[in-house]
C-alpha cells in the first residue's frame, strides 16, 4: 500500500515535470507570436584586412529599360574595383507590381539576366518595396527563387550581422496608411502582416530589442521608405513618428532606404544618424527635389548634404574604426562622399 502510493506520487512527479515542459514551450511559442523573432543571418568576413565592401542598389527591376541595364554594367565594374562582399537592395525590386509568382519570368528577366558581372555574383540582401506588395509578395520570400538564382535572398524584416557592423532590415511598406486607407486602383498583399496593429507593434519591438542588444560598432537599418528625404515622397510621418524614435534611442549610424528615385544624403542636427537613398536603380530624372520641404525651415537646408535625380547607385566601406559612402553615377563618377570614424576603445563597451 505504501509502496504503491510512493510510486504514483513519483509518477506524478513524472507528470508535473512534463506538464511544465509543455507549459514553457507554450509559452515560448506565444512569445514568438506576440513578439516575432528577426530571423537572423551571418556573413562572414573573408577580407584579410577585415574590412566590408558593401553595394547598395533600389527601384531597380524594370527588365533592363530605363537604363537598368546600363546602370548594372557600372556597377559590375565598381564592385569589381572595391571587391564588394555582398549587395543590398532597398526595394521596389519589380516593377510595376512585384511578381505574379515565383516563376514569374521578370524574375530573370530584371535580376538573373541584368546584374551579370562576376563581381555582382556574390549574395543580395532584399527587402520589399511598395511596389513589391502590389504583386505577389510571399513570392519573392520563397525558396523557389533562391533555387534558381542563389545570389537572392529577400526577407520581410530581418538582421545581417557581419564582423564590423550589424545591418537591421525593416518592413516599412506597412507602415504607411495611405496604402491601407487609399490604395487607389491597386490591391496590396497583405498576407502576413494582418492585423496590422499588432503587426507593426511587433516589429517595432523586435528592432527596439535587436538594437538595444546589439554591441556592433556600426548600426545600420535598411528600409524601403523614407524617414528623411528632399525627393518626390519626401519625408515618411509614419516613420519619423514610430521608428526614428528607436533609432536615435540606439545609436544607429546610418538609415538606408530607396523609394524616391534619386540618390541623397541628409545628415541630423539632433542626432548622428546618417539619412542615405539609394533609389537610383532605373527609371529616375523625376525632377522630384521637394522645394517645399525646406521653404520654411534653414535647419532642414543645412542637414541636405547631396542630392542627385538621376540613375545610380551607392556603397558602403567599412572598418572597425571607419566608414566610408560613396554616390556613382551611371559613368562610374563618384558624386559624393562621406566618411566617419570611430575610436577602436569604443568596440569594447
Ligand atoms: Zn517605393
Amino acid at each position: 500500500m505504501h509502496m504503491g502510493r510512493k510510486k504514483i506520487n513519483s509518477i506524478n512527479d513524472e507528470e508535473i515535470s512534463i506538464l511544465v515542459v509543455i507549459i514553457i514551450n507554450i509559452l515560448v511559442f506565444e512569445m514568438h507570436i506576440a513578439y516575432g523573432v528577426l530571423e537572423r543571418f551571418e556573413h562572414p568576413m573573408i577580407k584579410g584586412d577585415g574590412s566590408l565592401s558593401v553595394l547598395v542598389i533600389g527601384d531597380w527591376g524594370r527588365k533592363g529599360q530605363y537604363n537598368q541595364s546600363k546602370l548594372a554594367n557600372q556597377m559590375g565594374i565598381t564592385a569589381e574595383k572595391i571587391d564588394v562582399d555582398f549587395v543590398i537592395s532597398t526595394g521596389d525590386n519589380f516593377y510595376p507590381s512585384g511578381l505574379t509568382n515565383e516563376y514569374d519570368p521578370a524574375f530573370h528577366q530584371s535580376f538573373t539576366n541584368v546584374y551579370t558581372a562576376p563581381s555582382l555574383q556574390k549574395q543580395w540582401y532584399s527587402v520589399l518595396g511598395n511596389h513589391d506588395y502590389r504583386g505577389d509578395a510571399l513570392a519573392q520570400l520563397s525558396p523557389i527563387l533562391k533555387h534558381k538564382d542563389t545570389k537572392w535572398l529577400c526577407l520581410k524584416s530581418f538582421i545581417l550581422n557581419t564582423d564590423v557592423a550589424e545591418f537591421f532590415f525593416i518592413d516599412t511598406t506597412p507602415f504607411q496608411n495611405k496604402y491601407f486607407s487609399d490604395p487607389e486602383d491597386h490591391v496590396y498583399d497583405w498576407r502576413g502582416v494582418l492585423p496590422r496593429k499588432k503587426y507593426l507593434s511587433t516589429l517595432l519591438h523586435d528592432l527596439e530589442s535587436a538594437l538595444g542588444e546589439s554591441r556592433a560598432k556600426w548600426k545600420i537599418v535598411v528600409g524601403h521608405h523614407t524617414i528623411k528625404s528632399f525627393g518626390l515622397h519626401g519625408d515618411t510621418q509614419e516613420l519619423v513618428k514610430n521608428v526614428l524614435p528607436i533609432l536615435q534611442a540606439n545609436d544607429v549610424d546610418l538609415y538606408i532606404n530607396g523609394h524616391d528615385h534619386c540618390l541623397e544624403h541628409i545628415s541630423s542636427s539632433d542626432s548622428s544618424i546618417q539619412f542615405l537613398t539609394s533609389g537610383g536603380g532605373s527609371k529616375a530624372w523625376r525632377g522630384g527635389y521637394n522645394y517645399n520641404y525646406n521653404s520654411n525651415s534653414e535647419e532642414k537646408e543645412n542637414e541636405m548634404k547631396f542630392y542627385y535625380d538621376g540613375q545610380g547607385f551607392m556603397t558602403l566601406q567599412i572598418t572597425q574604426t571607419e566608414i566610408d559612402i560613396r554616390f556613382y553615377d551611371i559613368s562610374g563618377k563618384v558624386l559624393h562622399k562621406w566618411s566617419a570614424s570611430k575610436s577602436l576603445l569604443l568596440s569594447t563597451f
